[in-house]
């Protein structure tokens, strides 16, 4: 099973176990909560944040310019470099193996049953109506992260410099999965950490 999955995460695909990715509904978010899913299963730890775009740039609206559409970029290129988000103990020796960030729009299938302008959604981007469709939109940024640690069980804690690094954020709440079983953390930036001693 490990092997399979290293080989997975090797080559960066989406298809991975286990994925609330393919089952979240975007719209379904609470703004000023990020989720944060942590999973450890041997030597191997992975994070996978899904966190309203208020939380991160402000706006969940569809870019409309090129500030927008700046801060959004911005905004990825942050999630590209982990530390920027968290941090774990150097002496746990963990390397990153696998990683995915990405902006989620709200999923257009849904939308699509209820409301039948949407097609022509995307084509009219210019018109004014668009504005006020536009303030009923959810996004959110989708960001995965997977190491192999050569001493998983010094990871006794994880630091958060997301809030440091986001001014929008709000609260992070985790879900922390190990074969020790589950615990969920409520975090803020005003301590941006969780004790993860003895649940590895
Ligand atoms: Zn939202």
């Amino acid at each position: 099973m490990k092997y399979i999955i290293y080989i997975l995460l090797s080559f960066n695909l989406m298809t991975f176990t286990i994925s609330a990715e393919e089952t979240r509904q975007v719209d379904k978010h609470e703004h000023g909560v990020g989720e944060l899913n942590i999973a450890v299963e041997g030597s191997t730890i992975e994070f996978e944040f899904m966190i309203p775009g208020a939380d991160i740039v402000g706006f969940e609206y569809v870019a409309k310019n090129d500030e927008d559409i700046a801060k959004i970029n911005q905004a990825l290129k942050t999630f590209d470099d982990y530390t920027n988000i968290f941090t774990l103990p150097s002496n746990s020796l963990c390397e990153l193996n696998g990683q995915k960030v990405a902006l989620k729009e709200e999923d257009e299938h849904d939308e699509h049953e209820e409301h039948d302008e949407h097609e022509e959604h995307d084509e009219h981007e210019e018109h004014d109506e668009h504005a006020e469709h536009a303030e009923e939109n959810h996004n959110e940024f989708y960001a995965k992260y997977s190491f192999e640690c050569g001493n998983i069980n010094a990871i006794k804690e994880v630091n958060f410099p997301y809030f440091a690094t986001f001014t929008n954020s709000g609260e992070l709440e985790v879900q922390f999965i190990s074969n020790m079983g589950s615990t969920s953390f409520g975090v803020e930036g005003d301590k941006p950490l969780i004790n993860t001693d003895g649940k590895i």
